[in-house]
């Protein structure tokens, strides 16, 4: 028995014969052709049949994983007849004679290496995008089909890589897991086979020999490959999957149900989110939006500060995936817990209540005023709304507003399009809750952050694992809190949510239902334990 460990995609658990997956090759040969013309049309031809091939893709691939997933395919054929591109390929085969293959081949990588060259993870990835179009098209010249994607009895997928186009033309019913040596938790393969809800695993180094035809394991929840098992390590999975395969069933069954509860009480219920590879797992639960998109995450994966290209690539992204549904970004909450070399803060005695948050951005604007303009120019692509962590006073909420004001009229001035977003703050501290009355005037919705409230309330350390029996979220003085924040903002006639861990206690479903409570947001994987709740209150 081998193992192997890797990087998880999607968790389940899939045992099944091995198939490793090699790319058709598509070795190019230059040789010098005498007309042109015609060459130019062989590839327009190909250029016609590849679009023609995509435009299946898409179909199969908007049936089998919704239109949102499938748009890649759609975006590949406008790459084709991309004019650079289309330009790059014609003036090789008429200005140096070269066959269409050749010319194919070399814009391919000329392309693929300036993409993957960019200071911006959205257009590094499409490099791989770039190449995939490209040997499509070669492999039309050449005349072969496409690369043998299929098998009669169920296989789990080995792979060096996929494309999106070699996943989507995968016979779904046939594939158990995916296990590739690359890729990255972000590519468009990951999101689909999230959304295809098979366990996926990246960075496996499986062996180049020996392995296909033999009996695998992928536990997508240890991010785990076992190549040819023991009988207890196969008896101990065929349990694991057979008690998750009954957890799902149970769940799936409340998919596109409503969140009302017994008496008529409607509840919106969102998930919470650290990044752009988080979305898929959002939608395979069946969230009716995003509550909580934690923004800082952006800034700890970057060794220095995110661009605003970078965050608008990652919002528009977001709000796309999730396709009209509603997006809470939360400005930058870094400081206390969450440090970032590059931002240079001082070392301090008392960091929770320190440097953090909107202090920072409001000290700071230029930090601050990059990730507006990026969150505003993303709003042409869905449903955003933003909402600011940490507040305690009102002239914080003022001052955010006016600095939001300054953005929208620069990027009026530059001709940059945005929609007028939600405007929302957290309640996390005890000062915003006792002057929630006047907050509410200010903006369109709370969303009570019990992470922090708790800790700034009973005075208790949240990261202090020795304090762990003191802090009790559960309080008294918590719950009413909460109890207060909903009644001010309804006074006002706004909104009131969770989006704390608290939001996800199935023991106080019920109990925020009978306060009034709008709004619930929960890790993905909550989304449905809570609808269950909802649905039985
Ligand atoms: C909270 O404080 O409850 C919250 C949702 O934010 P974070 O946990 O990121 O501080
Ligand atoms: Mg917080």
């Amino acid at each position: 028995m081998e193992v192997y460990q890797g990087k998880s995609v999607f968790g389940g658990i899939a045992m099944g014969r091995l198939s490793v997956y090699h790319k058709t090759d598509n070795a190019v040969k230059r040789t010098k052709i005498t007309d042109i013309e015609a060459e130019k049309k062989r590839f327009e031809d190909a250029k016609e049949e590849a679009k023609r091939q995509l435009g299946v893709f898409y179909e199969k691939a908007v049936r089998e994983v919704g239109e949102v997933n499938a748009a890649i395919f759609e975006m590949h054929q406008m790459m084709l007849d991309d004019l650079d591109y289309v330009e790059s390929i014609t003036n090789m085969i008429e200005t140096q004679q070269v066959n269409a293959e050749f010319a194919v081949a070399s814009t391919g990588d000329n392309f693929a290496q300036m993409f993957a060259a960019m200071d911006d993870d959205y257009m590094r990835e499409r490099a791989a995008d770039v190449k995939d179009i490209s040997n499509r098209v070669i492999s039309i010249l050449q005349g072969n089909g496409d690369a043998g994607l299929s098998g009669d009895e169920p296989f789990i997928l080995l792979a060096d890589d996929l494309a999106p186009s070699e996943t989507v033309q995968l016979d779904k019913s046939k594939v158990l897991a995916f296990v590739t040596r690359h890729g990255s938790t972000n590519s468009h393969t990951a999101i689909l086979a999230r959304t295809m809800n098979i366990p996926a695993l990246i960075g496996v180094d499986f062996p180049e020999e020996g392995v296909d035809g033999q009996f695998g394991i992928v536990d997508g929840f240890d991010a785990k490959f076992f190549v040819e098992p023991d009988e207890d390590t196969k008896a101990e999975y065929r349990k694991l999957k057979e008690e998750n395969e009954q957890k799902k069933r149970l769940l799936q069954e409340l998919k596109g149900k409503e969140n009302i509860t017994r008496d008529g009480t409607k509840i919106n219920l969102y998930a919470n989110i650290g990044g752009v590879s988080d979305v898929a797992n959002v939608l395979a639960n069946d969230a009716g939006g995003i509550g909580l998109f934690r923004s800082e995450f952006l800034y700890l994966e970057s060794e220095d500060y995110p661009t605003e290209e970078a965050q608008f690539a990652a919002y528009k992204t977001v709000a796309e995936n999730m396709a009209g549904k509603k997006v809470i970004i939360r400005t930058l909450d870094i400081g206390a817990d969450k440090q970032i070399d590059y931002f240079g803060l001082d070392r301090e005695d008392n960091p929770a209540l320190g440097y953090r948050a909107v202090r920072i951005c409001l000290n700071r604007p230029e930090i601050f005023k990059t990730q507006l303009r990026a969150l505003l120019r993303a709003s042409m692509f869905g449903n955003i709304s933003i909402m600011v962590p940490m507040i305690a006073s009102v002239w914080e909420v003022k001052k955010v507003k006016e600095i939001m004001e300054e953005v929208k009229t620069e990027l009026s001035t530059e001709g940059l399009p945005y929609k007028e977003v939600e405007f929302g703050v957290m309640i996390e501290t005890p000062a915003a809750v006792m002057i929630a009355d006047d907050l509410a005037k200010e903006v369109d919705f709370f969303s009570i952050g019990t992470n922090d409230l708790t800790q700034y309330t009973l005075a208790i350390d949240r990261q202090n694992a020795k304090l762990d029996r003191f802090y009790d979220s559960h309080h008294p003085a918590v719950l009413k809190m909460i109890q207060m924040v909903i009644d001010s903002a309804h006074e006002e006639g706004i909104w009131a949510g969770i989006c704390g861990e608290l939001g996800a206690d199935l023991t106080l479903t019920e109990t925020f239902v009978k306060m009034g409570i709008d709004e619930l947001s929960v890790s993905p994987a909550m989304v449905l334990p809570v609808r269950n709740k909802i649905i039985n209150a």
